[in-house]
This record gives C-alpha cells, sequence and structure tokens, in this order.
C-alpha cells in the first residue's frame, strides 16, 4: 500500500564524498529532517567511472568533468531520495547555488562549503527530469512509503486541498 501523499514529490540527493569525509551527514539529513522532508530511500555508494558519466553525463566535455570525477570516486557517496510536497524547489533551496563561496548563510553549501566542485551535495534540478535522477541510483524495491505522523500539522493539510 502507497502512504505517499499524491502530492509528494521525490527528488535525489547526493552527500559527496567531502560530506563523508568531513563527517558532516548528519547535520546535513538533520536539515532535511528538520524541514519537514522525508527520507524515503537511502544507501551508501561508490561512484565509478560509468555511473559518472551517466550522472554528469552533460558536462563530459568540460575542463572540470576530470577533475569532478576524480572527485566523485574519491571516497564514497551516500544517495538519499527525499520526498515531500514541493521538495524539489525545497531542497535546491536548502542546499544554495552551486559556487559554495557565494551561496547564501543558511543554506548547506553558505554555512559549510567554499568550493565550486566540492560542494557537499547535489540535488536533482526540477526542470532536468529528476525521475531519472531518481531511478539512476535506486531500484522501487529500495524506495519506501510511509507517513510522518506530524504530516497534517506540517502542510496545514486543508492547504493541500
Ligand atoms: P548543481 O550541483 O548546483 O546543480 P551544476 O549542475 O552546475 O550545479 O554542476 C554540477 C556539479 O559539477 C557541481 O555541483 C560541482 O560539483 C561541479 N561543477 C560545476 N561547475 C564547476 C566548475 N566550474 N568547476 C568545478 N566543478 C564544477
Amino acid at each position: 500500500m502507497n502512504h505517499n501523499h499524491p502530492k509528494e514529490e521525490r527528488t535525489l540527493v547526493l552527500l559527496k564524498p567531502d560530506a563523508v569525509q568531513r563527517a558532516l551527514l548528519g547535520e546535513i539529513i538533520h536539515r532535511f529532517e528538520r524541514k519537514g522532508l522525508k527520507i524515503i530511500g537511502l544507501k551508501m555508494i561508490q561512484m565509478d567511472e560509468v555511473l559518472a558519466k551517466s550522472h554528469y553525463g552533460k558536462y563530459v566535455d568540460k575542463p572540470f568533468f576530470e577533475g569532478l570525477k576524480n572527485f566523485m570516486g574519491a571516497a564514497p557517496i551516500v544517495a538519499v531520495v527525499i520526498s515531500g510536497v514541493g521538495a524539489l524547489k525545497v531542497v535546491r533551496t536548502l542546499i544554495g547555488s552551486t559556487k559554495a563561496y557565494e551561496a547564501a548563510a543558511g543554506t548547506i553549501r553558505g554555512d559549510f562549503a567554499m568550493s565550486t566542485q566540492s560542494n557537499l551535495i547535489h540535488a536533482s534540478d526540477p526542470e532536468e527530469n529528476p525521475e531519472e535522477e531518481v531511478t539512476r541510483f535506486f531500484s522501487e524495491n529500495e524506495l519506501f512509503s510511509y507517513k510522518k505522523i506530524n504530516f497534517d500539522l506540517l502542510y496545514a493539510a486543508d492547504e493541500l486541498k
């Protein structure tokens, strides 16, 4: 049975090697939980060359691709699927802009990172087929549905009608 609300979207987040190596996993995941978002899938994986090329396919010809690929493979990553009403946009807002040194204070990148490459976290772009990203990293039997106990209060459920 599906316990997710029909208006909940799902989005892929990757906690990059710098988040793992700097021991920021708990801090970052905590921010999503506190916001009211729901974690429906989570695993640690190694990003190999094949995965880097499919995930960052549009950048393979960019001068920074080699460095990005090496960075993304330097330690494991943690892949997370996050769900919530409006989750695609909400998660992008929480992570902050790509160039971490310019990212707004209060965002994950703004609070914890200084680099364009090593910016701790990836989140699906709402405009670029986010479902494809989710299914690149997770099979359906690795994704879960449940109701948050505070769902109605959190979303003032009448607003969802
Ligand atoms: P975002 O991760 O914010 O969606 P992009 O899709 O533009 O940003 O880029 C994907 C990732 O590629 C960035 O998060 C960053 O790790 C890396 N990257 C992008 N541009 C550069 C650059 N000019 N130099 C080094 N790494 C970059």
